[in-house]
């Protein structure tokens, strides 16, 4: 069992090297976020305010999260059942992500769904606390971060992409504010790890993030899977 973490703030870029190098590697990759964006989604849906740690806890307690089997592109996340992939995606379910992640019975209960899809082989994990909380001992951390230009820019293109609108300075504006919230939170904030390897992606496109995240895998594993 490898376990590789990927942490860093939103639009560094985690995405999508996460999933080209679990492609190589012939790891299985795990988007943790997706599985915050799940309780935000779910919280909307069934009405329980995104303020209400307790309640939040026992929602995420009691959701069935998996990931469907890859048809090319990311694995799907199924909710109870039901895939919900783009769903998760919409804009204000970030936001709800962000502030549902901030109570600890929402990550205690998301801690251990974690663990149990980390245990399940040969992993990528992309998160925000893989390396420092989620799994302290992985064989390879990254910290992937860039600057805020280079991170709402992604972010603004990939949105533009999807739904042909989207305004830059806004999409800078929630990116600061998620930044702030995810980094400032008493319970496993966003930081680097001591022992993570720092990647700055700003002057990097995805073959160079690609390129350096996949050297040092071979450098850290020289037979990665093969353990
Ligand atoms: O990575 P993504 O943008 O999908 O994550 C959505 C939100 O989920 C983040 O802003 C963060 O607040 C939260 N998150 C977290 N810990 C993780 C992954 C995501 O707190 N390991």
């Amino acid at each position: 069992m490898t376990i590789v973490a990927i942490d860093g703030p939103a639009g560094a870029g985690k995405s999508s090297a996460a999933l080209r190098l679990a492609e190589r590697l012939g790891y299985t990759l795990i988007d943790t976020g997706a599985l915050y964006r799940a309780v935000a989604l779910a919280a909307r849906e069934q009405g329980v305010s995104w303020e209400d740690g307790e309640a939040l806890g026992a929602l995420a307690s009691s959701l069935e999260l998996r990931f469907g089997p890859v048809t090319g592109g990311r694995p799907p996340l199924l909710i109870d059942g039901v895939d919900r992939s783009d769903d998760i995606r919409a804009p204000e379910i970030s936001q709800g992500a962000s502030q549902v992640s901030a109570h600890p019975p929402v990550r205690a209960a998301l801690l251990e769904v974690q663990r149990r899809m980390g245990r399940q082989g040969d992993v990528v994990l992309e998160g925000r606390d893989i390396g420092t909380v989620v799994f302290p001992d992985a064989d390879v951390k990254v910290f992937l971060t860039a600057s805020v230009e280079a991170r709402a820019r992604r972010r603004y293109d990939e949105l533009k992409g999807r739904d042909g609108d989207a305004d830059l300075d806004e999409v800078r504006r929630e990116m600061e504010t998620r930044d702030q919230r995810d980094s400032t939170r008493a319970v496993a904030p966003l930081k680097p790890a001591d022992d993570a390897v720092r990647l700055d992606s700003s002057g990097l496109d995805l073959d160079g993030v690609l390129a350096k995240l996949e050297a040092l895998v071979r450098e850290r594993l020289p037979r990665p899977g093969a353990r």
